[in-house]
């Protein structure tokens, strides 16, 4: 309760535009998830105060490009410190508007955070290259340069690290932003915006809107010629909308979207390691994650001893409020999602599936659910194809290699994909046969901002996070120099 306080007294207030805090009259409710009440409010942007956020990101843009990159990197390395000198305060407003276990939120803080960091260092590594034209003997000279003002738009199951992995980026590249939260988490993003006003971030360089009507407000900031970029991390259904939109203006655009992670388990895994590697797929941020392991698919040669120490370890979770140090299951971000779960659940009882343990709501305030594992899925079952987003792992048993990778590739989803194997050999060959942008081998944990997230198929376009990252945010401009 001591942390409640410090967390509801540390939270501005407002918009964040052109460098001011801006009230409005309507405000949103922000829920705990863990108690089902509000225990906050958020500023509710109309499209004409959206538009005021455009303005102050086009009226900054040209300064922000023009600081040095050194200049730029120190900015962000001190927004990275005080972050980390705040995690406590970051991390239990995670837990208190997602629901995540503060245990958790303290991993999301490092993670979130670590983008900050990497792309500080990657600012002064934005590099163009030289050549000499093959037949004409022109000098090619090309440099890296900010695409311009950016659009991004954030879910709010990682409600940090979604922010500052566009926001990190983007900053590095020179680009300022208006960046629009979940209105469902929108308070960590707002926490986020206090440190860059804190660490000197000139006005405008970052505006936050929080909305009620994110259509009506993001449609003419797609639409407005001086937008030059959006980046998206969300359902894939709304990705899809945000992509027709800006088409219209061939604004470039970076979608992270959906996914549907197989987990497959070969004949010679270690099965302490994969039974390991499934609780962090499955369990990390309570399935709420969009690279959530979705279907286990185990070798029919271990699939009941797997089964049965997976469920063991599903059955012991502590389900309860994050804020509580015993609880290591927090609830889903609200009763809709909950209901969504579950009728997966119900779907693949229906089916044919086998209920090892859960498939449950627990009665009383909050939207928590039992951990549920359930074996023997049968084919057409809604898991194979849709994302659960939650803490339920279906079970599906497979005979050859073909058949689990066809198991694998048996989505419109291609985001993460995990293999088990003790032979490094026969994981590659299984890893290279699955249509994923990432794959994790003998671990439930891919991400790093060092390393290239993104997704193919319907699971998006573009990468974020390693060197790659910042180019989402950086145009090539080349410079055709005759020297006869
Ligand atoms: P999820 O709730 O599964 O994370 P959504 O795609 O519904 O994914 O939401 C992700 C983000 O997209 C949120 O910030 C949400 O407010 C925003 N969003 C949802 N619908 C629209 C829309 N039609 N136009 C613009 N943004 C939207």
């Amino acid at each position: 309760e001591e942390l409640e306080k410090q967390v509801l007294d540390a939270l501005p207030h407002g918009l964040f535009i052109g460098g001011e805090w801006v009230e409005t009259d309507a405000t949103i409710p922000v829920i705990n998830p863990a108690k089902g009440e509000a225990f906050a409010e958020v500023a509710d942007a109309t499209p004409e105060l959206a538009k005021t956020a455009l303005d102050a990101a086009c009226d900054a843009a040209s300064e922000w490009a023009a600081w040095k990159p050194r200049e730029r990197a120190e900015l962000l390395r001190r927004a990275f410190d005080l972050i980390e000198s705040r995690k406590q305060i970051f991390a239990a407003l995670m837990t208190m508007e997602m629901g995540k276990t503060y245990k958790e939120s303290l991993g999301e803080v490092a993670y979130g955070n670590e983008y900050v960091r990497w792309f500080s260092e990657q600012t002064c590594r934005i590099e163009g290259y030289n050549a000499i034209a093959p037949s004409s003997g022109k000098r090619i000279l090309t440099e890296k340069v900010p695409v311009g003002p950016v659009l991004a738009i954030t879910p709010w199951n990682f409600p940090l690290a979604m922010a500052t992995r566009k926001i990190a980026p983007a900053l590095a590249a020179g680009c300022t932003v208006v960046v629009k939260p979940a209105k469902l988490t929108p308070l960590t993003t707002l926490l986020f915006c206090k440190v860059l006003e804190d660490v000197g971030l000139p006005a405008g360089v970052v505006n936050c809107f929080t909305t009620n009507h994110s259509g009506a407000t993001t449609g003419p900031l797609i639409a407005d010629p001086r937008m030059r970029k959006i980046t998206f991390t969300g359902s894939t259904e709304v990705g899809v909308g945000l992509l027709r939109q800006a088409a219209d203006r061939v604004l470039r655009s970076s979608m992270e979207l959906g996914g549907n992670a197989p987990c497959v388990i070969l004949a010679d895994a270690d099965l302490d390691v994969a039974v390991q590697g499934a609780m962090d797929a499955k369990m990390r941020n309570l399935g709420e994650a969009c690279t959530a392991g979705n279907r286990f698919i185990v070798h029919e040669s271990l699939v009941g001893e797997f089964t049965k120490r997976f469920t063991e370890r599903m059955a012991a979770q502590k389900v309860g409020y994050g804020l509580d140090d015993s609880v290591n299951v927090g609830p889903l971000i609200d009763d809709e999602q909950r209901s969504k779960v579950l009728g997966f659940v119900q779907d693949s009882i229906d089916k044919g599936g086998k209920v090892e343990v859960g498939g449950n709501p627990i009665e009383g305030p909050g939207y928590f659910m039992e951990p549920t594992v359930i074996s023997g899925i049968q084919p057409g079952s809604r898991i194979l194809t849709e994302e659960i987003f939650g803490p339920f792992a279906p079970i599906i048993p497979f005979s050859t290699e073909q058949e689990a990778i066809d198991i694998a590739n048996g989505t419109d989803f291609g985001l993460a994909a995990y293999v088990f194997s003790r032979d490094l050999k026969n994981a590659m060959r299984v890893g290279e046969g699955i249509e994923t942008g990432m794959v994790g081998i003998n671990t439930g944990v891919v991400s790093d901002a060092a390393a290239p997230f993104g997704g193919v198929k319907m699971s998006g376009l573009g990468r974020e996070g390693s060197q790659l990252g910042i180019e989402e945010f950086l145009e090539t401009k080349y410079y055709a120099i005759p020297l006869d």
